[in-house]
């Protein structure tokens, strides 16, 4: 049985997943006895939500701030209260509770005898849960006695450009969402009436459904899809069939999906997955090879991004690399030299980067990059900031070529790689002996999150283990791009 009854108290956060899903609501009031693995970059979000928050506060300058720590839901709403009483213009993370639901506003004007809600998101333009958000401010705040003359949302303005201090007044933008969240407030009763209703009862049987990644990707996967196999119709890789109209009809396994109706490129994935046989184009694989000259230079970056540009000449959400690895090979199968860099915690490492990356690949090398989108936005970006050294940066730009370039034309395919051509389904299926396995760092996410950690801490001794798992991930990247080139000798 649920414990959430009538007139218990829920916060926005999972009335909102609630609306996202009933069960997912239930499963978090009632966790059920499985292990869900928490999300990694949780906290570190959560932080970074904090910091974006208070920078926000900026933009009305003089509130009185309704603190979550040191005070109990009942004496932050007491305290806001006791601010709107006394006059107060401007309050931030003002609280209150209607018919059991919490929240909290980021910021709250007074305009008069009215108020206006300032919502903070870390995002770069209003998306659509955030009017059921706002809608459930307006809904808490308007019952709790004010008058809520407008709602707006204040999101990150992704064309500002640091030059100095932060400027908050360039580095947000309000939206006006008071028609929208006006137009949800006769809806609002009900989703409450439902919700609760869903959490007095047993486990609400809901199967998997396009919701289960919409809006936001949800914490309970891996326990309402315990019945999907690995090889199943969700495994396909891009656009094509509707999925969940098949699984609806009972179809779950590749094998019992009619092949007619998918596109050329899941069909490929479909029959090479159940008859688990590889392919290669062999003169394609040889015109891609002959495209490459020596020496040869294997290049990865790693970079961060953050909503608050962090140095002069940066936006936010900007890519900005802290590390890269190099293996350059001078002949053909030749042994490999490696050269890396990391950037010290908290400098500026671009310039430092983009001159020792210079002095290591030599002018005429060809410069091989897995994915060179991105090598080639992160290059773009240094030669745009550093005019003295565009040429240079330029000329190096116009010597990538790409590795993912065979396995995304499927010229060289394998079935374990199911229908994906990252690196990261290409390497165990190429060369099963080279691994990420045992890493502290094994992906890109996870170097960001591990470089901002290395960035917060004054321990020396853990910035040194931190930038160890750095070095070795990185490093492995590029390893692993000779390795598969080698495969393709
Ligand atoms: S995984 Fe899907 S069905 Fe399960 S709780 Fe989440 S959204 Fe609902």
């Amino acid at each position: 049985m649920g414990n959430g009854g009538s007139g218990s108290g829920l916060s926005k956060t999972s009335l909102l997943k609630g609306i996202q899903c009933s069960k997912a609501l239930y499963l978090t009031k009632n966790p059920p006895d499985f292990e869900i693995p928490s999300a990694p970059d949780l906290e570190a979000k959560f932080e970074t939500g904090k910091e974006v928050g208070f920078l926000a506060q900026q933009l009305f300058l003089g509130g009185t701030e309704v603190p979550s720590s040191g005070l109990t839901v009942k004496e932050q709403i007491s305290r806001t209260r006791e601010l709107i009483d006394a006059g107060a213009k401007v309050i931030y993370e003002a609280s209150f509770a209607f018919d059991g639901i919490f929240i909290k506003a980021d910021i709250l004007v007074r305009t008069g005898a009215t108020w206006e809600i300032h919502e903070v998101k870390m995002s770069t333009k209003v998306k659509d849960p955030n009017y059921d958000d706002a809608a459930i401010q307006y809904y808490v705040i308007a019952n709790s006695g004010l008058t809520v003359s407008k709602v707006f949302l204040v999101h990150i303005n992704n064309q500002y450009v640091r030059q100095g201090e932060i400027d908050v007044h360039q580095l947000f933008v309000s939206e006006d969402i008071t028609d929208q969240a006006f137009a949800r407030q006769k809806g609002i009763q009900a989703i409450i009436a439902e919700l609760r209703k869903a959490l007095q009862g047993d486990e609400p049987s809901i199967d998997i459904g396009p919701y289960c990644s919409t809006p936001y990707e949800c914490e309970f996967i891996p326990y309402c899809w315990q019945h999907i196999p690995e090889d199943s119709i969700f495994s396909l890789k891009g656009r094509g069939i509707n999925k969940f109209d098949y699984y609806n009809q009972g179809i779950v396994r590749l094998e019992d999906l009619p092949l007619d109706k998918l596109n050329a490129a899941q069909k490929f994935q479909a029959i090479a997955t159940i008859s688990k046989k590889d392919s290669i184009k062999l003169s394609a694989v040889k015109g891609f090879l002959v495209s490459l000259w020596y020496p040869l230079c294997h290049l990865d970056f790693e970079t961060f991004d953050t909503p608050i540009p962090p140095f002069d000449g940066t936006r936010p959400y900007q890519k900005i690399p802290f590390q890269y690895s190099l293996h350059i090979q001078q002949t053909e199968g030749a042994e490999p030299v490696h050269y890396e860099y990391l950037a010290n915690p908290g400098e500026d490492p671009r310039r430092e980067l983009a001159e020792k990356l210079l002095s290591e690949i030599p002018k005429e090398a060809c410069l091989l990059t897995y994915n060179q989108v991105f090598e080639k936005g992160v290059l773009k970006t240094l030669a745009e900031f550093f005019p003295d050294l565009a040429a240079a940066i330029n000329g190096r730009i116009d010597n990538i070529r790409d590795l993912m370039t065979p396995f995304k034309k499927r010229d060289i395919y394998r079935w374990q790689m199911r229908g994906s051509y990252s690196i990261k389904e290409v390497l165990p299926a190429l060369v099963p002996e080279l691994s990420y396995d045992g890493l502290s760092v094994s992906d890109g996410m996870m170097a960001m999150r591990v470089y901002h950690e290395m960035c917060k801490t004054e321990d020396t001794a853990k910035v040194a283990k931190l930038r160890q798992g750095l070095l070795e991930y990185c490093r492995l990247d590029t390893l692993a791009m000779v390795k598969i080139l080698n495969k393709l000798l």
